[in-house]
């Protein structure tokens, strides 16, 4: 018999199935300006209180194009790309080497695009470059995603030579009808044999992706799917939601509206995968993530220590993170800077000894209180109210005045607890806890930014 999970309530799902922000930072990338350049970011490197550093590199090309894709992506067959891109990275790694000379390197993580677009060849000159700029841990954690498509076994043994111990695989759906919608057609059995692989080598940690509300899936084909992915035995799965948005994503256009799930069958697809993933004993980390009961995401979900990044949840929380290429997002101290958009800008800028940060936020102290109470809420469902008044200094039921009264309907539906001195969101809500913490954004005020956030569902 399958028991639905306590913490998936349609009717609930259906009542706040709202826009809202995703929470990776605060202020959202939304409230980005054009205030803050390199010296913001060296500035914060230096009076950050903070010694641990996750590193972020943005490999930004992909060999073919998802139609479902919303990632910053550049599509190209020319593999020498890539040594060009290399050679910029290596101009903006020599620009911030100095100011974070001082910090150790506790967390490397590779996102795209697709990092496996390099070569080990060009994976080699980036490692080598980053170790020879910044101070690495002996055991600082190293993850890379990759496209299954255009990966072999020998690539992997090739990237654990260099230290990475994480995997994290797009795997989306495996039925040929949805693929071949969504432009990204590739074989299970590869990806099983690759998972196989990477423990072999000494991979420690695999996580594959899954997406729901594809064209075509229906509730058959999605269990098909999960149970593919759930019989390689991933210690993390990520699961999520396709939002179709193609005024937004050119790609998108490809799919047509007639081939999406209805928004029950996407509720329903939802739901299938929350049961199945859950009675396979992964827990829920967060909104959108499963890990295995024994792996350090749970852990740290029940022992109320997640913390939340840029890349999602994860275990290592007060590092500044220091984003590196095209695209890429730094989050350090009190401001956050992302590096330009379009590759054709992020080499102008360094060829012309420009800021290569061209937007980001300074945070103000009301940002940095805010941060603190939605990071914790959206990580632990939990504030302990006594640690944000002896942090800050405030009386907090004066200082959230406003905040607290924007909580009474999840109060009333028993779905979020106050007392003097804590939130308690229930079990029952978690998958509402973006739309819950959007109580403390101060930047919400305007309707019309929650048109950019995609829903809950
Ligand atoms: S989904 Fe990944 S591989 Fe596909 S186009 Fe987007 S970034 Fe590239």
């Amino acid at each position: 018999m399958s028991h639905t999970p306590d913490f998936f309530d349609p009717a609930l799902l259906r009542k706040y199935n709202l826009n809202g922000p995703r929470y990776t930072s605060y202020p959202t990338a939304l409230e980005f300006n054009n205030e803050v350049n390199d010296r913001s970011l060296l500035d914060a490197a230096t009076d950050s209180p903070t010694g641990d550093l996750s590193l972020y590199v943005h490999i930004p090309f992909c060999h073919q194009l998802c139609y479902y894709c919303g990632c910053n992506k550049i599509v190209t067959r020319h593999a020498d790309k890539a040594d060009r891109y290399l050679d910029y990275l290596a101009k903006e790694i020599a620009l911030r080497q100095q100011a974070f000379g001082h910090y150790k390197v506790g967390q490397l993580h590779l996102g795209g695009g697709s990092p496996s677009f390099f070569s080990i060849e060009q994976h080699t000159r980036l490692i080598t470059m980053l170790q020879q700029a910044f101070k690495f841990k002996t055991d600082a954690e190293c993850s890379i995603e990759i496209d299954p498509r255009h990966v072999d076994n020998d690539y992997l043994t090739g990237l654990s030579n260099l230290g990475y111990k994480r995997l994290s695989i797009g795997v989306q759906d495996i039925n040929y009808d949805v693929q071949q919608a969504i432009n990204r057609v590739q074989s299970t059995a590869h990806i099983a044999e690759l998972v196989a692989h990477a423990r072999v080598v000494g991979f420690e940690s695999v996580n594959l992706d899954l997406i729901y509300g594809l064209p075509h899936q229906t509730e058959q084909t999605f269990k098909t799917t999960l149970a593919a992915v759930k019989a390689m035995d991933p210690e993390r799965i990520s699961l999520f939601s396709y939002a179709h948005l193609p005024d937004r994503f050119a790609a998108q256009r490809k799919i047509k509206n007639e081939w999406l799930p209805s928004a029950e069958t996407k509720l329903s697809l939802m739901k299938l995968a929350m049961t199945s993933l859950t009675q396979a004993g992964y827990a829920l980390i967060g909104m959108d993530h499963f890990a295995k009961q024994t792996d350090e995401l749970a852990i740290a979900q029940n022992n109320s220590t997640l913390h939340r990044n840029f890349q999602g949840y994860t275990t290592q929380g007060d590092l500044d993170m220091l984003g590196l290429g095209v695209s890429s997002i730094s989050a350090v101290y009190n401001m956050y800077g992302q590096n330009p958009k379009a590759l054709n800008e992020y080499y102008a800028a360094l060829d012309a000894n420009k800021s290569v940060v061209v937007k980001g936020s300074q945070l103000s102290r009301d940002d940095m209180i805010r941060r603190d109470v939605i990071m914790e809420l959206m990580c632990n469902l939990h504030l302990n109210i006594l640690d944000i008044e002896d942090k800050w200094a405030l009386q907090f039921k004066h200082y959230f005045a406003e905040s607290l009264d924007k909580l009474s309907p999840f109060m009333q539906d028993g779905l979020v607890r106050v007392s003097d001195t804590e939130i308690v969101v229930e079990p029952k809500a978690r998958l509402l806890i973006r739309i819950i913490s959007m109580s403390f954004d101060a930047y919400l005020a305007s309707q019309l930014h929650q048109q950019r956030y995609s829903r809950v569902i």
